[in-house]
């Protein structure tokens, strides 16, 4: 037994150079012997942490899953690595189980899954003492814990198996989502010391975070999956209803589109997740009750389309996105009138008066993270209590840099058309009446005799429509629910018809690629064989790579064997399996391509570097950053994060334009009052307009003045 071999083992198998935070410590301190606990976030690898451990430990490894779902890909995907695991659960015959057990016996197996229910059957147990298990993993470990939000009573009786087993494993608990008392019950529970608990953080570096407000949403839903067709995505929606009602949307306009909800059989609910998983559909529109069983790592966003009831639910779900580590979006689409619904949910759900205020409280929360200015990401950092979160730099309100107009005059018109109708209608007959309607209702009620008729008349009622939607999301009107939704003037309001607010209005949020692909033909192909390969051995095929690998072939267009095993994510045993199905194609791709290459042979050059040293010798070059953006079709903040990290490189970057003096001047006096360690107090300190890029090349610059 050897910890230094645990690198070798991450290389070998799977395919990867370096170990993610915590990733190595809790591998040693397992393999040392201690009872641990590992609480990383989803997709930070927590597989790894026991299986390497299988490997360098003699026996078999015992791993405890709650979701059966999972234990076959997550076997497939083991067994695509060439270490031989199985799995044990109701999904299988009595015989079948026998003859797993048989060959466990034997000696056959490195890993086996088991549900937590076969701990309640004492002839499985024994079964189990005749097995040399030095390691029990624990996945999921919060079931343990009746404070976390999935208790499963069975997972009690692992402390239990763990005194019975002969061999007296180690255990290693496992779990992305832990507040500090379910930590204490799983490590009471399972006897872990505070020493051997490693947690890792909650921040998620390759998601990006957005919230769309005051636009329509099934627009924005239908247009988002057509810009991002090639990608995998999961859009959630609060009620059956609403996921029929957009599938139907999606599936009218020719999206490959799969839904899921509590309304369908169990069987057409596993055909469609099934479907998911192997791309043979690109987006599945579901209710919460999809994606307990899901580990697809190719999610590329995660959009929601009505407001999560808590930020606990809302992470959970968006942090289905991006498993692979590839750059993936999650995407709130905000709509006032849900938080009404959520309210009523609520109340009709908890009859408990504490656990009612809670509930609402949690909900109050969640608005918040819709409405808060500041960065998205750094909000749930604060929320899961990571106090040190800085701002993303990546996420909506971070990169907003939409111009705003005055649309003070405009409000006023909506505004006194409700009073004049009398407050007592929904936003369909409001706007109606604004650009002049001639419905028959309008009539009937005479609104075509108020002075505000056709107030709007030059805007589509569409548009109207729109705008009421912002208002109602900026919080000048209050939509009450009965019967129907109605209109009413808010406090906020008031204030406008009083000229005591003006409002103001951005532009549109643009729906752009989640990812943008540098050899897209190439990646199209990789993607291709893939499939092919996934579908002939009956696997999903993220099982056999994942994007981020192919993103990687695509990067270092490998030309043997040896440049194959350096692409992330390629161990031996696949290198053996499929290296040549993929290097063939890789050497067409060049072929293709060295024609195209003579020709431009230098700014190929160019398109072989990373991608910020093109940026900054296109700036070295005179180019500003706007210009580089559009040249090159990045974002602004891309580039600005392009520029910081030269200067991070240590490479010389003229800063004299980013800032005039007076900016130099207001980001010094904010420093002097805020303090130089954090960059948000700062911000805060000084006007909208200058932006963390400015401020932290200012910082750049002083560090340079004093050396
Ligand atoms: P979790 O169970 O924590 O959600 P997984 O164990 O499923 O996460 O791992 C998520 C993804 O990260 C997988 O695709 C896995 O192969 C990859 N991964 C794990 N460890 C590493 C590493 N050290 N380097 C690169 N990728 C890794
Ligand atoms: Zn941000």
């Amino acid at each position: 037994m050897n910890i230094f071999h645990a690198k070798n083992y991450l290389k070998e198998y799977f395919g990867y150079e370096n170990f993610r935070p915590g990733q190595d410590e809790i591998i040693q301190s397992v393999v040392f012997g201690n009872n641990t606990a590992g609480i990383m976030p989803t997709g930070g690898g927590k597989s790894i942490c026991y299986q390497i451990p299988a490997l360098l430990l003699e026996g078999i490894t015992l791993v405890v899953s709650p979701l059966i779902s999972l234990m076959k890909d997550q076997v497939d995907a083991l067994n695509q690595t060439g270490i031989a695991a199985t799995f044990i659960n109701s999904s299988l015959t009595q015989g079948e189980i026998e003859r797993r057990l048989s060959e466990a016996e034997l000696g056959v197996y490195k890993l086996i899954y088991i549900a937590p229910e076969r701990l309640e059957s004492p002839y499985f147990v024994k079964y189990l003492k005749d097995l040399p298990i030095p390691l029990v993993a624990v996945d999921e470990a919060h079931c343990i814990s009746q404070w976390g939000h999935d208790f499963r009573p069975s997972y009690l009786k692992i402390s239990d198996l763990l005194k019975e087993l002969p061999s007296n494993p180690v255990v290693l608990a496992l779990t992305a989502t832990a507040t500090p008392q379910v930590q204490n019950d799983i490590c009471s529970s399972l006897e872990v010391e505070e020493e051997n608990t490693y947690i890792t953080g909650f921040s998620r570096e390759n998601l990006s975070f957005k919230v769309i407000k005051g636009q329509d949403r099934s627009q924005y839903a239908q247009n988002y999956v057509k810009t991002n067709e090639d990608e995998s995505g999961i859009i959630y929606a609060a009620t059956r209803k609403e996921v029929d009602s957009l599938y139907n949307k999606l599936k009218r306009q020719g999206v490959s589109v799969g839904k899921y909800h509590g309304g369908m059989s169990d069987i057409e609910r596993n055909e469609m997740q099934e479907e998911f998983l192997k791309d043979n559909i690109q987006v599945i529109v579901a209710t919460n009750a999809f994606g307990m069983g899901i580990n697809k790592s190719n999610v590329r966003y995660v959009l929601h389309y009505q407001l999560p009831k808590n930020m606990e639910s809302y992470y959970q779900e968006a942090g289905r996105a991006g498993r692979d580590g590839g750059e993936s979006e999650c995407i709130v689409l905000y709509s006032p009138q849900d938080v009404q619904i959520q309210r009523f949910l609520i109340s009709q759900n908890t009859q408990d008066p504490a656990r009612h205020t809670q509930e609402l409280l949690k909900l109050r929360q969640m608005v918040d993270y819709c409405h808060t200015e500041g960065c998205l990401q750094e909000y749930i950092l604060h929320y899961f209590g990571d106090e040190n979160a800085e701002p993303c730099g990546k996420c909506s309100n971070c990169t907003d840099d939409r111009q705003a107009v005055e649309v003070t005059r405009e409000t006023q018109m909506v505004l006194s058309c409700m009073i004049r109708m009398g407050e007592r209608f929904g936003n369909s007959l409001v706007s109606q009446v604004l650009a002049g309607s001639r419905n028959k209702k309008i009539k009937e009620f005479g609104f075509e005799k108020l002075s505000t008729y056709g107030l709007m008349k030059e805007q589509k009622q569409k548009d109207i429509s729109h705008f009421i939607d912002f208002l109602i999301s900026e919080d000048y009107i209050t939509v009450v629910s009965g019967t129907f939704p109605v209109l009413k003037v808010s406090q906020r309001g008031k204030n406008v018809l009083q000229g005591k607010e003006t409002v103001m209005r951005k532009e549109t949020m643009k729906v752009e690629k989640v990812v943008h692909q540098e050899n897209d033909e190439l990646f199209q192909t990789l993607r291709a064989i893939r499939k092919e390969l996934a579908d002939s051995e009956g696997v999903p095929p993220f099982v056999i790579f994942s994007d981020e690998t192919l993103r990687d072939m695509g990067r270092k267009l490998p030309t043997d064997s040896a440049g194959f095993l350096e692409v992330k994510g390629v161990g031996s045993h696949k290198n053996e399996k499929y290296g040549s199905r993929f290097l063939q194609a890789i050497a067409e791709h060049r072929k293709a391509d060295e024609t195209k290459e003579e020709k431009i042979e230098t700014s190929n050059k160019k398109e072989e570097e990373p991608s910020y040293l093109v940026t900054y010798q296109l700036f070295s070059e005179g180019s500003d950053l706007e210009e580089i953006a559009k040249e090159r079709s990045l974002s602004l903040t891309t580039v600005q994060n392009h520029i910081l990290q030269s200067i991070e490189e240590g490479m010389a970057v003229n800063t004299s334009n980013f800032l005039t003096d007076e900016e130099r001047r207001a980001i010094e006096l904010a420093i002097e009052k805020a303090g130089p360690e954090k960059l948000k107090p700062i911000k805060e300190e000084l006007p909208e307009e200058i932006s963390y890029f400015q401020i932290k090349i200012f910082l750049h610059e002083k560090v340079m003045a004093v050396k």
